[in-house]
C-alpha cells in the first residue's frame, strides 16, 4: 500500500463532475453490503475516505440512493455516476467512490466490511475484514492510525547503511 501523489484528481463518466483532493486518504474500504451492490452495480463498492476539507468538487451533484438523512449519496445528474457519500455522524469526512479517481495505482482496500452480505465468489485482499463494520469511534480511529502507518513513506536510510 502506498501513498498517492497529491493532488488526486478524478471525474465522473461524462466529465461534468470533477474531483480534486489535496490530502492523503484516511482509509480505503470495500463494502459488500447489498445496498452497495445495487448502488455500484457490482459485487462491492470501493471507498477512499478523505478529510472533507481536502475534497473539492466542480459541477452539479444530485442526491441519489435512499435519500436517508443519515447517509447522503451524491451523483452526477447527467451520467448518474456515483461520486461520493457524506455521513451525518461524520461531517469531517467524505467517502469518495475510488473508481472515479484518475490514478488508482496506490489504491488497495485496507478494510472490507459487510462480508456477511458478500457474493460468495468475491474476494478482497484487505488485511481487515468485518462481518458488519467497526462499531466504535476508537475502532475506526485505530484502523485509520494503522492505515496511515502503512502508507507512510519509508524513513530515509541512515547515512552509511544504504546501498552505495
Ligand atoms: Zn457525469
Ligand atoms: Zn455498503
Amino acid at each position: 500500500m502506498t501513498q498517492p501523489n497529491l493532488p488526486l484528481t478524478g471525474a465522473c463518466l461524462c466529465g461534468a463532475v470533477h474531483l480534486h483532493v489535496t490530502a492523503a486518504p484516511l482509509l480505503t474500504l470495500a463494502c459488500h453490503c447489498r445496498d452497495c451492490q445495487k448502488l455500484a452495480a457490482s459485487a462491492y463498492s470501493l471507498t477512499a475516505m478523505f478529510p472533507a476539507n481536502a475534497v473539492t468538487t466542480t459541477g452539479e451533484l444530485v442526491l441519489g440512493g435512499l435519500h436517508s438523512e443519515e447517509r447522503k449519496h451524491y451523483y452526477c445528474p447527467s451520467c448518474l455516476s456515483f461520486v461520493l457519500s457524506r455521513l451525518k455522524a461524520a461531517p469531517e469526512r467524505v467517502n469518495l467512490r475510488a473508481s472515479l479517481l484518475d490514478d488508482l495505482t496506490w489504491f488497495t482496500p485496507f478494510v472490507e466490511i459487510m462480508t456477511e452480505e458478500k457474493q460468495l465468489w468475491a474476494k478482497v485482499p484487505a488485511p481487515h475484514s468485518y462481518a458488519r463494520f467497526p462499531t466504535t469511534a476508537e475502532e475506526l480511529a485505530d484502523l485509520m492510525d494503522e492505515y496511515a502507518k502503512t502508507i507512510a513513506p519509508p524513513p530515509p536510510p541512515s547515512p552509511g547503511t544504504g546501498p552505495a
